[in-house]
């Protein structure tokens, strides 16, 4: 059995990804060709916003994004703590300040109420100048923009969604990488909406930053001239080739395999609930399911389960075994696990399980067998 099984997709998607790759190379247009601008049109009509600005993978994006609004040293960026780490290091590669915030344990996402704690704490400390708060779409869940934007209009701060896990998910009606002043995602293989590399993508609604964004991914030339440095950018584009393959992908994505792994999810959910904590969706939110995440009682029932399920040939993942807080990166920021009680938590009880949409009922069967046979 496969964690994420990229080949069944591509045994369904083959003549369209082949016949895709194939153009392109008979085109000889490798960067910024036809398919990327195609692609971006679709990316940006699919989430509702009005610009998608491809580029070279998901963290980028958020580079990108934050050097479009000129973050920089002094100011603060707001962050969940459990996350991949991108969604702090970029703040940190710009000379700016990530500020880790602890999570709802219910639904691993940035806690609205420990956000507003950390804002004021910051204002209060008179250091730093809170600027941005980057909530992340953890395991395809949106984070709870409900709560978080007033927030964010009460203190003056800008939102830049982490759709990095999110593509896909909504609230209501309104889709993930649409909340927000800004949002970025990412086609790594395994997310949500994978290529077949690196990739992601930034969305806006403002024509002056899609501007500004498409600058900043070619070295801050000129929209007219590429040898008129306007200001200082980075090479970050989406290789045409990679377009080529996510546009039929995108299409499945959303014809069925959005549909195939909520059906999938559901089906964890009606086995698992009465043994195990399954995940919560909260009314009028709606999973992706980058990742189908339970929660143990603790680090030592995880660990007997997780060795039954290897030797069962099920493969399971730690998403995360530690906080942002905990990193030796950020050694130097001394911060103490007793800020972040949910975190530390989530990060020894957390397991999780065999997620894709072309997994079948069968297999959904072993996994919860194999895991009933540990947890009665
Ligand atoms: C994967 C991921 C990223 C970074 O995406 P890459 O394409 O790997 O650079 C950023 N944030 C989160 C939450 C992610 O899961």
């Amino acid at each position: 059995m496969q964690f994420r099984d990229l080949n069944a997709q591509y045994r369904a998607l083959k003549p369209a990804i082949d016949a895709g790759i194939q153009s392109v190379i008979d085109s000889s247009s490798f960067i910024l060709g036809k398919p990327v601008t195609e692609l971006e049109g679709e990316l940006a009509e699919y989430v509702g916003r009005k610009h998608c600005v491809a580029c070279a993978n998901g963290t980028d994006a958020l580079q990108l994004a934050l050097m479009s609004w000129g973050i920089g040293p002094g100011d603060a960026v707001f962050t969940s703590d459990f996350t991949y780490f991108a969604s702090a290091g970029t703040s940190s590669v710009l000379g700016a300040t990530p500020i880790f915030v602890d999570i709802d344990l219910d639904t691993f996402n940035i806690s609205p109420q420990a956000l507003e704690i950390a804002i004021q704490k910051v204002i209060k400390g008179g250091k730093l100048k809170p600027k941005v708060i980057v909530p992340v779409d953890l395991f395809g869940q949106p984070a709870d923009y409900i709560k978080i934007l007033p927030i964010a209009q009460k203190y003056g701060l800008k939102v830049l969604e982490d759709g990095a896990q999110g593509f896909g998910g909504r609230i209501n009606e309104k889709r993930a990488c649409s909340f927000g002043d800004m949002s970025t995602t990412s086609f790594f293989p395994a997310k949500p909406l994978g290529c077949y590399g690196d990739g992601g993508a930034v969305f806006t609604d403002s024509d002056e930053e899609d501007v500004k964004l498409r600058s900043l991914r070619a070295q801050g030339k000129s929209p007219t001239d590429k040898y008129d440095n306007r200001e200082i950018g980075i090479n970050s584009r989406l290789d045409t080739l990679q377009a080529a393959i996510l546009l039929p992908k995108l299409k499945a994505f959303a014809e069925y395999e959005l549909t195939a792994v909520n059906k999938i999810a559901s089906l964890y959910t009606k086995y698992l609930k009465d043994k195990v904590l399954t995940p919560t969706i909260p009314d009028g939110f709606y999973s992706s399911w980058a990742q189908y995440t339970i929660l143990l009682d603790n680090e030592k029932q995880r660990s007997i389960l997780q060795e039954h399920l290897r030797e069962k040939g099920i493969p399971s993942m730690i998403y995360y075994p530690r906080g942002i807080h905990q990193q030796k990166a950020y050694q130097l920021m001394h911060l103490s696990d007793k800020e972040y009680p949910n975190t530390i938590e989530a990060t020894k009880r957390v397991l999780s399980l065999p997620m894709h949409p072309y997994l079948t009922n069968t297999e959904v069967e072993e996994v919860v067998r194999s895991i009933l046979e540990v947890i009665k």
